[in-house]
C-alpha cells in the first residue's frame, strides 16, 4: 500500500464512513530505513502479529537506491549504472510482505519521496533531496499523517543510532520520535488528522550473549560465506540487562520460517543460507528465530523484572476506546 492518506480516512484507511469497516483491535506500526531491514529486525514479530489478526503497518523510508548488489547478473541496477534499485526493491519488499502475510506497507511521503543517504562519511550524504538531508519535522509531519490514521497503540523502531550508525537509520529513529511526539499534540497540523497517543515505544535490539553463541555457532557450522561478521557487525546489541521485551519465532506459528522466506525475497541484499545470512559484506550472522526490543515509552505488562513476550501487553481495549472517543472528539471540533 502505498497511497498517501487522506486527512478524512478512517483508521481502516479505506474511503468508507467512519465505523463501516471492521478496524483490528491490535495495531502495530513499524518505522525502517530501507528496504529489507523489516524482515531482519522484525520478521517474526511482523508475522506473528499479521497472522493474529492484527493490523501491521510498515513505513519505509527510502527504497534503498544506494546499496550494494549481490547478485552478479543483477549489478546493473546499482547507483553507478542504471541506477534503478530502488524501483526493484520496492518489489522486493512487496515479495517479502506477502511472505509475512502484512499487506499494509508504504513508503515515508511516498516511493521515492527521500532518497537512501549511504554509508555514514559518503558523499551521498550531502545529496539534496536525500533522508539524511530531510528536515526532522516536514519528513516527521508525513508519519504524523499515518499515526492519525492508523491509530498504533504500538510503535516499533531503532535507537538513536539507528542500530549501527547509518544516517538513514539514525534519521528513521529521528523522525519516528518526533512524529509520535507531534501525533499526539492536536494543535499540531489538525488537517492530519485527530490528535493521537501512542501507547508503547519499542526500539529493536539484540542481547550480546545471543550475539556472541551466534556468531560462534556460525564459525562452528560449514558455511559458504567470505567470513563470519564480528559483534561489531551486528545492530542494535546491547547488555542482556537491558533487553524488556522478546519475541519467539519457533513452534507452533513457525514465524522464524516466515521471517527467512521474507529475508529471501531481498534478493538483491540478503544472501540467506539455512540458519545463517550475509549481507554484501559476505559475512555470516545468525539468522535469529527470536527478535528483542527495550520499551523506552509506556508501561511493561510483564511483572517486575520480567520480560514482555507480547508487544501489546498491559493495552486494554478500554483505554483504546477512549483514545478513539477523544480523537474523534479533537477532530470534529478541529473542521
Ligand atoms: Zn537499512
Amino acid at each position: 500500500m502505498t497511497s498517501h492518506p487522506s486527512p478524512a480516512a478512517t483508521p481502516s484507511g479505506a474511503a468508507a464512513p467512519r465505523g463501516a469497516a471492521p478496524v483490528p483491535s491490535r495495531r502495530l506500526l513499524l518505522v525502517h530505513a530501507h528496504p529489507d531491514d523489516e524482515s531482519i529486525n522484525n520478521g517474526v514479530t511482523m508475522a506473528r502479529y499479521a497472522a493474529e489478526g492484527a493490523l501491521v503497518t510498515l513505513v519505509t523510508c527510502t527504497r534503498g537506491e544506494e546499496g550494494e548488489v549481490i547478485p552478479p547478473e543483477l549489478a546493473h541496477l546499482a547507483p553507478d549504472r542504471d541506477d534503478t534499485l530502488g524501483p526493484y526493491r520496492v518489489g522486493e519488499l512487496a515479495d517479502a510482505m506477502a511472505a509475512l502475510g502484512v499487506a499494509d506497507h508504504r513508503f515515508l511521503g511516498g516511493p521515492g519521496r527521500y532518497r537512501d543517504s549511504g554509508m555514514m562519511g559518503a558523499p551521498q550524504n550531502d545529496r539534496p533531496g536525500c533522508f539524511w538531508q530531510a528536515p526532522v519535522d516536514e519528513a516527521a509531519a508525513h508519519l504524523v499523517a499515518v499515526i492519525r490514521e492508523v491509530r498504533p497503540q504500538v510503535l516499533v523502531t531503532y535507537d538513536p543510532n539507528g542500530g549501527y550508525g547509518h544516517p538513514d537509520h539514525i534519521q528513521a529513529h529521528r523522525v519516528a520520535m518526533r512524529a509520535a511526539e507531534l501525533a499526539a499534540e492536536a494543535v499540531f497540523r489538525p488537517d492530519l488528522g485527530g490528535a493521537y497517543a501512542i501507547e508503547k515505544i519499542y526500539w529493536n535490539c539484540t542481547p550480546r550473549s545471543e550475539v556472541e553463541a551466534g556468531l560462534a555457532a556460525v564459525r562452528a557450522a560449514g558455511h559458504g560465506f567470505a567470513g563470519v561478521a564480528a559483534v561489531d557487525d551486528v545492530p542494535g546489541v546491547v547488555p542482556d540487562d537491558a533487553v524488556t521485551a522478546s519475541l519467539a519465532g519457533e513452534g507452533a506459528g513457525a514465524y522464524a520460517d516466515a521471517k527467512a522466506a521474507a529475508m529471501r525475497a531481498h534478493v538483491t541484499q540478503i544472501a540467506v543460507d539455512g540458519a545463517f545470512f550475509a549481507l554484501s559484506n559476505a559475512l555470516g550472522q545468525p539468522l535469529f528465530g527470536t527478535e528483542h526490543y527495550r520499551l523506552v515509552h509506556g508501561a511493561s505488562g510483564a511483572a517486575d523484572g520480567e520480560r514482555e513476550d507480547d508487544l501489546f501487553a498491559g493495552i486494554g481495549e478500554s483505554t483504546d476506546l477512549v483514545g478513539m472517543e477523544e480523537s474523534a472528539r479533537i477532530e470534529e471540533a478541529a473542521e
